[in-house]
């Protein structure tokens, strides 16, 4: 794919309900064959190019991570037309070096988690999609020239391990989690994979909100209050120039073409 985007879908995390990015011109109201979406997709326009926005969690935060309904929410946004959805994801820090506040730009995934429904493909055809590099490479390259244009301190490279959640990890799984990720949060699987099996450039963005348990700082609700709150508003002003960016990216990536030589 070179620059052929129509419509970016940005899916929005905890704190991001609504995008007070674009005046939304129109609500959809989909359905699909998966069942409804988290939300009603916004529709509006970015600098000339055509956005659509989901609440992952539903307006006001009424859905867990773990019972969000990842295929109706990429189906959704195909059936719109969406060619590459960006993401924000609230994550802990597994690394003294990615502190409370920093953006993280992970390219690979762990799927820890246990119980949710992770492929378009259940039966009928199968497929088995690559995910070797589950993240598109055009999209990542382009969000960390505009990053470095901009002066964004931003981390990229990371590794997100998903959990199932809703609880948050013991100690004993934080240390563990620590030797081989990042990162850690509870939305990346399967909304990353199943983007893949749409066919669906698929950059997801990370703002870490505190650092896991392993590192036994005690913070106050509060703490973490102000933290998404101020993360919220700096992911909101990225967008406005990434967005648009993004779009236009220039350069060949696989994710066009997953399905092609995946189908048995
Ligand atoms: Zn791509």
């Amino acid at each position: 794919m070179t620059g052929k985007t129509t419509t970016v879908g940005i899916i929005g995390g905890s704190g991001v309900y609504e995008s007070g990015l674009f005046e939304g011109k129109k609500v959809h109201h989909v359905s699909t064959p998966y069942g409804a979406p988290s939300s009603p997709i916004e529709e509006g326009e970015m600098d000339g190019v055509r956005v659509l926005f989901l609440a992952r969690h539903g307006k006001g935060h009424v859905i867990p991570a773990h019972r969000v309904n990842y295929r109706a929410n990429i189906d959704a946004l195909k059936s719109l037309g969406t060619d590459v959805i960006v993401t924000i994801n609230s994550v802990g820090s597994l690394k003294e070096e990615l502190p409370p506040g920093k953006f993280v730009l992970p390219n690979q995934f762990i799927d820890w988690t246990k119980r949710r429904e992770s492929t378009f493909y259940d039966g009928g055809r199968t497929y088995h999609v690559s995910t070797a590099d589950p993240v598109c490479p055009r999209l990542e390259k382009a969000a960390l020239v505009v990053a470095q244009r901009q002066g964004t301190d931003v981390a990229s490279g990371k590794t997100y391990v998903c959990v199932e959640g809703p609880r948050f990890s013991t100690r004993a799984e934080s240390r563990l989690f620590r030797t081989f990720a990042d990162v850690i949060g509870m939305t990346l699987v399967p909304e990353c994979p199943l983007a893949r099996e749409r066919e669906i450039c698929y950059l997801p963005i990370c703002m870490v909100t505190d650092y896991d348990v392993w590192a036994d700082h005690p913070v106050e609700a509060s703490e973490i209050v102000r933290v998404l709150t101020d993360n919220v508003r700096r992911v909101r002003d990225w967008l406005k120039v990434l967005v648009p960016e993004l779009a236009r990216a220039p350069g060949d990536c696989p994710c066009p073409h997953a399905l092609e030589h995946a189908g048995l």
